[in-house]
């Protein structure tokens, strides 16, 4: 499908060598007056510090949101406007900045057609389908996908008008940090811009009145359907994992309740206050939550890097199990067969085994049953590890365990698992 794009095709200041995008953290500063409050879209203009009129919609229509209340034009003060405002220009910002025009949630307003509400609709869709693959974003500049792609989407009212909007969206990646010759997977540092990106999408959302619920629960979907982690350049499970952890930080969501409510105009569905509708108790509560922030995060990633060497170790045995070589088919795709990542020295109190590979066996569920029951166990003979069961009519008794040849498995594990059983 091919889009309008609207005035993409100017550029206001990201052509200035090594400014990055600090054009437009000033733009946006200036414009709200270092303060987090919805300001009209004529005086944002008047104050912005851009002279020419036209590029001066630029940040307005891309990066910005708008909404309409009483039949006139404001720019919301949502997460992006709080980072421009609270901290200085850092590659965090224009990685942000980035982030909103892929999420392309700009709002609505008056003059403005269907086309003005999703105006990057073009560059969203080439990031999804084109620059985000394999769970990351790839090198764009070799093959020239993502330029064609970007090109073949945008509606031409000239004929260099496609060729001047992929310019201009190639350009604003390279000064966010993304090098032209750089092959394979780009680095798009999605952590860097935690929790920050999904604030600001729900607080897009909410301006909008798609998101109208308080429940933790509700928050995930939305993110899901518009595939938040193609724009970030990340997998599904780490959105879902670090935006789980995000909601319990995002203002309003710390106490179950919604924010103190204050008349920030007509479009907010009913309960829901925009958080950063010029709401300073809810940003305070939001600056003084950073290190809880950090914390909780990094317990996330942990949690996400875990669960990454186990989905390796089970590509490695093709899920395939370890005690009697069988895969379990849950689906054609051999990728989908299923199995389990059973511990030998259990997490968890009393035992306190390690969340690492060398403690970890990859089975078929009835034997990761029998396992953890003791019913099989594991002992060391030579150089070999033999199956024995209890049940010696068993046809695993006396086997040797299928071991990778790239996985190390520690065998105190299998002495503290042996142990542990004997003792019931
Ligand atoms: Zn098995």
């Amino acid at each position: 499908m091919k889009y309008k794009p609207g005035s993409f095709t100017k550029n206001f200041g990201w052509e200035t060598a090594g400014r990055g995008l600090v054009k437009l953290h000033e733009a946006i500063k200036f414009g709200f007056n270092s303060s987090i409050k919805a300001v009209s879209r004529d005086s944002w203009r008047a104050n912005c510090g851009i002279e020419d009129s036209a590029r001066q919609l630029i940040p307005l229509n891309f990066f910005l949101h708008n909404h309409i209340v009483r039949r006139a034009d404001q720019v919301s003060a949502d997460e992006l406007v709080r980072v421009a405002i609270n901290e200085p220009h850092s590659r965090k910002f224009d990685l942000l900045a980035l982030f909103a025009l892929n999420l392309n949630e700009a709002g609505q307003r008056t003059n403005g057609g269907k086309d003005a509400q999703h105006p990057a609709s073009w560059i969203n869709e080439a990031v999804r389908d084109v620059l985000w693959r394999a769970d990351a974003w790839q090198a764009y500049g070799g093959s020239n996908r993502l330029r064609t792609a970007l090109e073949d989407r945008v509606l031409a009212e000239g004929d260099d008008t496609a060729p001047k909007c992929a310019t201009n969206y190639l350009r604003i990646l390279e000064l966010c940090g993304f090098s032209k010759r750089a092959t394979g997977p780009l680095n798009t540092s999605p952590i860097r811009i935690l929790p920050s990106a999904y604030f600001l999408a729900w607080d897009r959302l909410i301006l909008d009145g798609s998101l109208s619920t308080l429940r933790p629960n509700d928050f995930i979907e939305p993110l899901r359907s518009r595939e938040v982690h193609k724009l970030l350049g990340t997998s599904w499970e780490f959105v879902e994992e670090t935006a789980a952890e995000a909601i319990q930080l995002y203002p309003g969501q710390q106490t179950g309740k919604s924010p103190p409510k204050k008349k920030t105009g007509a479009s907010n569905p009913p309960g829901i206050t925009p958080p950063f509708g010029g709401l300073d108790e809810a940003l305070q509560a939001q600056t003084g939550l950073d290190r809880q922030i950090e914390r909780r995060l990094r317990t996330a990633l942990a949690q996400v890097r875990d669960r990454k060497i186990v989905s390796a170790l089970k590509i490695a045995y093709n899920n395939r199990c370890m005690f009697c070589g069988e895969t379990l088919c849950v689906a054609t795709d051999p990728l989908r067969h299923y199995s389990e990542a059973a511990h030998i020295k259990p997490l968890g109190t009393p035992h306190n085994g390690p969340d690492h590979t060398s403690n970890i066996l990859i089975l078929c569920p009835n034997h990761h049953i029998q396992f953890d029951q003791g019913i099989l166990r594991i002992r060391s003979v030579g150089q070999k590890l033999v199956i024995e069961s209890l049940d010696v009519k068993s046809p695993l008794h006396r086997r040797a365990l299928k071991l990778h040849p790239g996985h190390k498995v520690d065998s105190a594990f299998f002495e503290y698992h042996r142990s542990w059983h004997d003792d019931d």
